[in-house]
């Protein structure tokens, strides 16, 4: 549950009376988030959710839920009248949107009035002024805020357009006049260039947005992007809860967001705050908005205004200790904002990391799947704002087991740390970062905590430029596993014990390496175990001896690129288990106490330990013993050895890949597993005999109806 400010009793409750149930229309964190608030201040919640989302969080912590429709966002989220109709039928006297979905749309803010509900958010009229970026920078000009210099008229012939963009000067962006997320935008270098980035980005436009109208401005080279808070109540009061630095993008989206922006003066801050409080007031504003400006130098222009609340507004409530859903509830049902603009201060500093189901490696393209195992840093309450430690806040709309799907948002989690200073909500978020395990879909945990541990960013040299700026810093080439990930994935293989929502077949079949009832406690076999991980092939031999194993490193090859990192032959350490409990575990490796948690999916091993977070691919013998020893049909020895298992009786029924026995050869263990499904004939040997190359070991029967088995 996110944890929120607490100070809520201290406003003083004037005025209307609260709503005593609404409906939240819409899903994942938002969704969770709005309830939250609802939830505290009394008020019983209705969700709407797809058929998607029917064990989604939101849907659970809600006290009623309505199915909308199909997974489609336009089959569920935003059919608009369905969800009134929902509204009416449960009793509910508002609709809040949260963000993205409806809650920009004009047409469902008025026909919620129309149908006698009440929107929580601004009127229908801010929301149409403000929809439009062209139109909105029209009227931001009357105004007197000021705008980035470009063209926002409605002339829309190419050459037109063209020659203004020669007027303006090289480099200009286009921007989709209906356009957000970051979508329709294009750069373009110089004239020549002009035209064709015209069509993609009109092109664009009618595709994301419906509608193909464009302005120009002047492309900044290396600016910031500072928006402001601002809040409106119904009785014409007007306050600015300062700024949020959100510079830090990738594909002109936001990765994160801090306030206060660094090096902001009181000066600028409150040329700021008016200018957003004036573009607000000029649309007869109510509720929560964003006016974004872009910053450089040491001027700030007009970008636009979201009218809603935002994905970031965890920040503005951390460092002003307000609870902004609880703002919009109290100025939606018609009280006065709760305080005054010489009440509210800064306390400290926030910063929110956006969480996301993504591969940043891969052009951060969107990943899906069921989220195996996730664990978050532990919520750290905000009650005590002078301790010296950071705080941390944990916003999300999903659960370990439950999925990314392909339909909506790839947004896991919103991680908000709080500091008395920048370096302490700094080193605060890296710890937080690395307590985040998340296995099943790619993710840019890793990716957030090299950002924000990088120089850059640290330093606050900040501007819009700097992911794709710094990207060998933030980029570096993978490193081999070292002797702690390789043990602690060898520990978890030879215990058996692993975390998760497990879909691996760890467990389903018998593994003499979990057995410990004796017979390889006097043996000194060992067993080679090897592994690929994104920068090269390991391999490590294991011996087990009286109580201890001795892990050896044997020649790794490094892939490619990474050529510097292999050459750890040869490494040999002492492995003691101390305890393991659900795939964490404590080793004595070498002398050094090492932790980490071990998760398997599948064949795949994601160790987390300090600083590492490895994916390591382990090539399974038995997988191989299954594919190759069977495939002519007879169960016979590779190479002359010993028998030191018989892991199956005669009459006995046995899977494709069940080990069937083990044998040593040459101080390693081979497992002859099972080719097919299928009943034991007969085992021809018993543990201690020797057997020849070639040597007939097991028969086995096909089992009946059984379409893989063998014919042996
Ligand atoms: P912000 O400036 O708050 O990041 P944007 O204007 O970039 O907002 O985008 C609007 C918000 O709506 C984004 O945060 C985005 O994640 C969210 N959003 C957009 N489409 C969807 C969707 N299909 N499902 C859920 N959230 C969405
Ligand atoms: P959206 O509606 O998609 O949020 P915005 O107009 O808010 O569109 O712009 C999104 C981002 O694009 C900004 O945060 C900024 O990084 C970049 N951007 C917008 N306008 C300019 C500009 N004139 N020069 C440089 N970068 C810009
Ligand atoms: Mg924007």
């Amino acid at each position: 549950m996110p944890v929120l400010p607490h100070d809520a009793e201290s406003h003083v409750l004037k005025g209307a009376p609260l709503f005593t149930k609404i409906l939240i229309a819409n899903r994942g964190e938002i969704a969770c988030r709005v309830a939250a608030t609802a939830r505290r201040m009394g008020i019983k919640t209705v969700a709407v959710y797809s058929e998607a989302d029917t064990d989604a969080r939101h849907v659970a912590v809600c006290d009623e839920a309505l199915l909308i429709g199909g997974a489609a966002a336009a089959d569920s989220y935003l059919r608009g009248e369905r969800i009134i109709a929902a509204a009416l039928e449960t009793g509910a006297q508002a609709v809040h949107p949260g963000y993205g979905f409806l809650s920009e749309n004009e047409g469902f803010a008025a026909a919620c009035a129309q149908a006698g509900l009440i929107f929580i958010g601004p009127p229908a009229s801010a929301i149409r002024a403000m929809g439009s970026k062209s139109a909105a920078k029209a009227l931001m000009e009357t105004a007197a805020v000021p705008l980035v210099p470009g063209y926002h008229g409605d002339l829309q012939d190419a050459d037109f357009l063209q020659k203004q963009a020669d007027l303006i000067g090289y480099p200009v962006l286009l921007k989709a006049s209906a356009g957000g997320g970051g979508k329709g935008m294009r750069v373009v270098e110089k004239s020549a260039e002009f035209k064709d980035a015209l069509a993609s980005c009109k092109r664009e436009a009618i595709n994301s947005f419906g509608d193909d109208k464009v302005l120009i401005e002047k492309y900044l080279t290396r600016p910031r992007h500072i928006e402001i808070q601002v809040f409106a109540d119904q009785h014409g009061d007007c306050v600015y809860l300062f700024e949020r630095d959100c510079s830090v993008q990738r594909r002109h989206q936001k990765v994160l967001e801090e306030a206060p922006a660094p090096g902001m003066t009181q000066e600028r801050r409150a040329a700021m705050g008016d200018a957003a409080v004036a573009a607000a007031r000029a649309v007869g504003y109510v509720g929560a908005g964003t006016v974004e400006f872009i910053v450089e130098g040491g001027a700030f222009y007009f970008m636009e205004m979201n009218t809603r609340l935002q994905v970031e507004h965890p920040v503005t409530e951390i460092i002003t200790g307000t609870d902004l859903v609880e703002w919009q509830l109290r100025v939606a049902a018609g009280q006065p904002l709760p305080l005054r603009q010489e009440q509210l201060a800064i306390h400290g500093h926030a910063i929110e990391a956006r969480v996301y189901a993504e591969n940043p490696e891969k052009g951060f393209l969107p990943s899906i799947g069921t989220l195996l195992h996730l664990e978050t840093p532990a919520a750290v309450q905000f009650t005590t704002p002078a301790l010296q430690g950071a705080c941390v806040r944990i916003d999300s709309g999903v659960r370990g087991g439950d999925a990314i799907t392909p339909w909506y948002d790839p947004m896991i989690a919103k991680l908000i740390v709080w500091g008395p200073t920048r370096e302490q909500a700094l080193v605060g978020m890296s710890q937080a970062l690395g307590e985040f395990q998340i296995v099943g879909v790619a993710n840019n945990i890793s990716f957030l905590k090299r950002l924000i541990e990088s120089e850059p960013f640290s330093g606050a040299d900040l501007d819009t430029g700097l992911i794709e700026r710094h990207h060998e810093t933030l980029f570096p080439a993978s490193t081999m596993p070292g002797m702690e990930v390789l043990a602690l994935a060898a520990a978890a293989l030879l215990q058996g014990d692993l975390a998760g929502h497990s879909r691996s077949t760890a467990g389903t079949h018998y593994d003499p390496w979990a057995d410990s009832t004796g017979w390889r406690m006097n043996a000194t076999v060992t067993r080679r175990l090897e592994f690929d991980s994104e920068a090269g092939h390991s391999a490590i031999d294991v011996e087990y001896l009286e109580d201890c194993w001795t892990l050896r490193r044997i020649g790794n090859t490094g892939n490619a690129g990474n050529a510097g990192n292999a050459g750890h032959s040869d490494e040999r350490a002492a492995m003691q288990i101390v305890s393991h409990h659900a795939g964490e575990f404590t080793l004595r490796l070498a002398g050094r106490r090492v932790h980490g948690t071990v998760v398997r999916d599948g064949e795949a091993f994601h160790v987390f330990s300090g600083e590492d977070r490895i994916v390591l691919q382990y090539a399974d013998p038995l997988a191989h013993a299954g594919e190759h020893e069977g495939e002519g049909g007879r169960l016979t020895a590779p190479m002359p050895g010993k028998i030191v298992a018989v892991l199956v009786r005669k009459g006995q029924s046995v899977k494709k890949g069940d080990a069937l026995l083990i044998m040593e050869a040459m101080k390693m263990e081979h497992t002859i597993a099972a080719p097919g499904d299928g009943l034991v004939d007969e085992v021809m040997f018993v543990v201690g005999d020797q057997v020849a190359e070639g040597a007939q070991l097991l028969a086995l029967l096909p089992q009946q109806g059984a379409s893989s088995a063998t014919d042996l």
